[in-house]
């Protein structure tokens, strides 16, 4: 098997670890049946790593579309705002595992804070993790929580998930719909921004509603990116990008992970999963054809989402970059979308 290691723009497994459903527990080291990524899993998909997500979850919260149907397709509501000291009590729990599974990991999966100990860790087999926050709550508007978690190893944020906070509001899940709900980023979101630049901290405009995501263009000196994001044309589920938001992420040198929730891919944005990894190569060659393969990569929402059936796990990674190069990406494309595109985004944005 030629080397392409998978790189991969977004993660649940610390929170899916963290909250381990009864009867159904499992750690990172070893293999299970249920979830998505584990350590010898990830070997078997040749997962070269990715941005690890801290996500705070609204409790009892759970995506219901069943509960909010439309005519023909579904609106759900914003859920409410967390507490600062409740994200960030909660932040510290799932960071902490990380840094665990590192400690534990005799040298397998590393943390890395610098582009250079990314590449390092792609080209040994080591199992990369970039620190992400999925949602700026714990962070408080003085920016001292940011401060020490950058020292900590934050090197990347997404100012909200699909919930309203002190920095903006995030899109709801609405299908289908345009991604233009809402008001942009507050006067703190575009300060949280300015000082990601300045710490070297990468803004990732996922979750983001279309305003919030031209505010963040208007004011970063960083490459644009979305980690875990589709293509609106094919699928127009709100959190997916417009050709013109997908224009000005490859304009600004930046990249798109595609996410392989199911409602994301398919054009019905419905929530079956039987359908093949072709819609998966279809949402990366719209973007490789028309906006060029330096901006498509992948951002899986392993553990945080409802994937194909045939992705199943992790494991399917190797399908899936077969699928790939039958489609006709040859192995210089490959490289790229596999893993490529993302170490270049980082290495300019990270400095
Ligand atoms: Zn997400």
């Amino acid at each position: 098997m030629t080397n392409f290691p998978v790189f991969d723009g977004h993660n649940d497994t610390l929170l899916s670890l963290h909250l381990g459903k009864k009867g159904q527990e499992r750690t990172f080291f070893q293999e299970s049946k249920f979830g998505h990524i584990d350590l010898p899993r990830a070997r078997n998909g040749n997962f070269g790593g990715g941005f690890f997500a801290v996500y705070t979850p609204n409790e009892g919260y759970a995506i219901e579309p069943d509960n909010y149907l439309t005519d023909d397709g579904y609106d759900m509501p914003l859920p409410p705002k967390l507490e600062q000291k409740d994200a960030l009590r909660f932040s510290m729990a799932l960071a902490g595992k990380m840094f665990r599974i590192e400690g534990e990991s005799g040298g397998d999966f590393k943390v890395v804070r610098t582009a250079g100990e990314l590449k390092h860790c792609l080209e040994n087999g080591i199992i990369a993790a970039v620190f992400h926050i999925e949602g700026a709550e714990a962070i408080d508007t003085d920016f001292d929580a940011l401060h020490v978690l950058h020292q900590a190893g934050l090197r990347s944020l997404g100012p909200v998930w699909s919930r309203p906070n002190v920095y903006g509001e995030g899109v709801p899940f609405r299908y289908p719909s345009s991604p233009d709900i809402g008001d942009g980023l507050s006067d703190a979101g575009k300060s949280l921004v300015r000082e990601c630049n300045k710490l070297d901290i990468m803004v990732d405009t996922t979750h983001l509603n279309e305003k919030g995501f031209w505010d963040v263009a208007k004011i970063t000196d960083a490459p644009l990116v979305a980690t875990h994001s589709n293509v609106h044309s094919i699928c127009p589920i709100s959190l997916n990008l417009t050709d013109k938001q997908l224009a000005a992420i490859a304009e600004s040198g930046g990249v798109i992970g595609i996410n392989y929730a199911v409602n994301m891919l398919r054009e019905d944005g419905m929530f079956g999963t039987d359908i093949s990894l072709d819609i998966i190569v279809k949402h990366v060659s719209y973007i490789a054809e028309k906006f060029g393969i330096a901006h498509v990569a992948l951002g899986s929402d392993f553990d945080g989402t409802t994937i194909p059936d045939e992705m199943h796990d992790v494991t399917g990674l190797t399908k899936l970059v077969e699928r790939l190069r039958a489609h006709g990406f040859n192995n210089h494309e490959l490289r790229k979308i596999t893993h490529g595109n993302w170490v270049r985004v980082l290495k300019d944005t990270w400095n």
